[in-house]
């Protein structure tokens, strides 16, 4: 579709919403909500010329952080709902959009192979591992939770939050967690649950999570699966061996997943799902104001948060009417797509004079440098590049750099000198389908820099 017939759509959802409202006896909005129209039009101005201050997240270009905008089936499932504003607490608040996001969990509980899932959505992956956690310590009292030290920093944060005691499992480096040291802290801690990441926010690494139920079956320890990034990927385990590793995820106790990092979604829109329904009785609450009419399940009544927004789920729902989840329609092409994005372009930071991979791609997720010779030579080259890149009129290129443990570095890239406890590379997030054509210019522009940063440094 194109931009004109997108904003058609959205007329048509204002005009929806409108007579929908016109059922109820008409009133006039309060002057004291009333704005003048030559005011606003000077205010509007200013505003749309701040928001220009950002960079371009919607550009292939832009190959740095995990941002991009949502999909405009997204923006028009979240518009049109939002002019009703229903709050997914309690069905009375939100019958529409309640059921909407009942839907989608259902949705993403099959995908992930839950028989009877139970969950919702959240602000983000943030609040949804909280609840994880917060479910694993209602269970396990007394018990630690361990992650690996790849594993996202709010998991620590949020422990310290809420006094659980964890424990910090090593790493190998390629990124994902160490089984051995696992097993050596199963030993002799009291570990109730471990957090696997499948898609690591730096690497884009999975954990080894086939090997990690086995070790469930021996131990008896629950799993939280943190997908926030990765999930989607779930869609094409079936048929690509590389994401074999989503099929155990039907043998865990929960999994988080981020709707808005590969999900298409604006900002914010997480997901926590349960494989037993059971864990529904952690939440018993006494709220005062409830309006919890129907007997029917009230997401609030599950929730740790009690506002949310309905328009989130409609935006989800929406999306995943034009998106399903299958391999050969909706995600799978989109993800395909970005995944071949990143083995194109790791393919060709390989054979490159100039840069080399860090590792070979989990997910979408790159990590290069520039060639040097030390650690510290390879930080100064990646910084100037990154700048020079960020600031070029005429070849412009939005990089993202990762800080990483100069020692983890030199155990993979044993010939480069340490001469600095961490190395700053680049991390490209191609998230975007349209990364997939735009390679070719990513890697020109990465080279244009390059030479470009070497002559401007030799002049000094
Ligand atoms: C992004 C991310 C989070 C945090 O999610 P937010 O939506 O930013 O709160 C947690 N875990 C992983 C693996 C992530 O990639």
């Amino acid at each position: 579709m194109s931009i004109t017939e997108y904003e058609s759509f959205l007329l048509d959802g204002i005009k929806a919403v409108q007579d929908w409202q016109a059922h109820w006896p008409a009133f006039s909005e309060d002057e004291t909500t009333q704005i003048d129209f030559q005011q606003f039009k000077a205010i509007f101005k200013t505003f749309t010329k701040r928001l220009q201050e950002n960079y371009p997240y919607f550009h292939p270009l832009y190959a740095g952080q995990m941002l991009k905008p949502p999909h405009p089936v997204a923006v028009l499932g979240y518009l049109t709902a939002m002019l009703i504003n229903p709050n997914n607490h309690a069905l009375d608040s939100s019958e529409a959009t309640s059921k909407m996001e009942k839907e989608c969990i259902e949705a993403f509980g099959k995908l992930f192979g839950f028989q009877t899932p139970l969950g919702h959505l959240t602000g983000g992956g943030t609040t949804a591992n909280l609840e994880a956690l917060w479910v694993a310590k209602q269970l396990h009292p007394q018990q630690k939770i361990a992650f690996s030290d790849q594993a996202h920093y709010t998991h620590q944060r949020m422990c310290d939050l809420m006094g659980i005691e964890t424990v910090k499992i090593a790493s190998t480096p390629d990124g994902t967690m160490d089984l051995s040291n696992l097993e050596v802290h199963l030993q002799a801690d009291n570990i109730g649950t471990v957090v696997a990441t499948l898609g690591t926010t730096a690497l884009g690494a999975l954990d080894p999570l086939n090997d990690l139920v086995a070790l469930k079956n021996q131990y008896g320890f629950r799993i939280h699966v943190d997908t926030a990034y990765g999930g989607f990927y779930s869609v094409l385990a079936k048929t690509d061996t590389a994401f074999s590793q989503y099929q155990a995820i039907a043998h865990c106790d929960s999994v988080v997943l981020d709707p808005h990092k590969q999900g298409l979604q604006p900002y914010g829109c997480g997901c926590v799902i349960f494989s037993d329904p059971g864990v529904g009785k952690c939440y018993k609450h006494d709220s005062p104001y409830t309006y919890f009419t129907s007997s029917e399940l009230h997401l609030g009544e599950i929730s740790l948060e009690c506002s949310r927004s309905g328009a989130a789920a409609a935006a989800l729902w929406l999306t995943l009417q034009c998106f399903p989840l299958e391999v050969n329609h909706g995600f799978g092409p989109i993800l395909q797509k970005t995944r071949q994005a990143a083995l194109t372009f790791a393919q060709h930071l390989q054979e490159s004079p100039t840069f080399a991979l860090f590792l070979p791609p989990q997910l979408d997720i790159v990590t290069y440098f520039p060639q040097a010779a030390s650690t510290q030579a390879i930080s100064d080259e990646a910084e100037r590049i990154f700048k020079s890149a960020m600031a070029s009129q005429n070849h412009p290129l939005y990089l993202a750099l990762l800080k990483v443990n100069a020692e983890k570095f030199k155990a993979l890239h044993p010939q480069i000198e340490v001469n600095s406890a961490e190395v700053n590379i680049f991390r490209s997030c191609l998230l975007k389908p349209e990364h997939a054509a735009a390679v070719p210019q990513i890697l020109a522009s990465l080279h244009h820099h390059a030479a470009q940063s070497v002559s401007l440094a030799g002049s000094h």
